[in-house]
């Protein structure tokens, strides 16, 4: 079950500042893991399996669904592809712009957007949350807070269009779904963006590099292994 909690106010408009995921329990990894996924709702648990198939493809590892909340319908979806060349149509990948956001936004048709979330794993960056605004998408539900990014809503605050038009927010997550959300981008820049990575806080770069170094993630990937392998292998790193 996933609850969103915390309302405050940012700016006028309403941002919920957690999304409740189920913590570590006792059992052994693996099956905390399951019992993890298993109590995430199926937008956001597909936001993670996106994640999850893009890390293994040498992607960042970001996912992003579009749900219709008239009938909870995932809509459209999309995964982070910039270390891919080939993609399915309306896709972009091999470019920077790749972003889980992106793909899934371009999926939709044109006409009315008020009864859309976005849904995704990260935290849109400027990139996305400049789609957001222009394409009008009225909620955005996200699992990890992005420390880059983080600022990229309150300076759209500033200019009045973009105020308009600036969603309602629905994140950061907590518990382990929101951490592997997290770890997944993070661990990537250890891998293939060590100078991006130096971006980050000390503690953020250490995590990145422990998860190549002390879990098994590259081999799961290599063996395209599921996402509940992938985070109940880094539940040491995450208890
Ligand atoms: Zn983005």
């Amino acid at each position: 079950m996933v609850t969103d909690v915390a309302v405050c106010s940012t700016g006028g408009v309403v941002r919920v500042a957690c999304v409740n995921t189920l913590g570590w329990g006792q059992n052994e990894p693996m099956d905390d893991a399951r019992a993890v996924l298993d109590g995430i709702d199926a937008p956001l648990r597909r936001c993670l399996e996106l994640a999850w198939e893009s890390w293994c493809a040498g992607s960042i590892g970001v996912g992003a669904v579009v749900v219709d909340d008239r009938t909870g319908a995932i809509v459209s979806e999309g995964r982070n592809r910039v270390g891919e060349r080939d993609a399915p149509p309306n896709t972009l990948a091999g470019t920077a712009l790749a972003h889980a956001e992106m793909n899934a936004l371009a999926q939709l048709p044109l006409g009315p957007v008020g009864h859309l979330t976005l849904h995704t794993s990260l935290e849109p960056c400027c990139l996305c949350a400049g789609a957001v605004a222009l394409m009008r998408i009225p909620r955005v539900r996200y699992l990890a807070p992005d420390p880059l990014f983080d600022a990229a809503w309150d300076h759209m605050a500033t200019h009045p269009e973009l105020a308009s038009r600036r969603p309602e927010q629905l994140g950061p997550g907590t518990g382990p779904a929101s951490d592997l959300a997290r770890l997944l981008p993070l661990s990537f820049l250890a891998f293939w963006d060590v100078a991006t990575l130096a971006d980050y806080s000390a503690a953020d770069v250490d995590l990145a590099h422990a998860v190549l170094a002390d879990t098994p993630l590259l081999d799961l990937a290599a063996a395209g292994a599921p996402l509940a392998d992938a985070l109940g292998a880094v539940a040491s790193l995450l208890r």
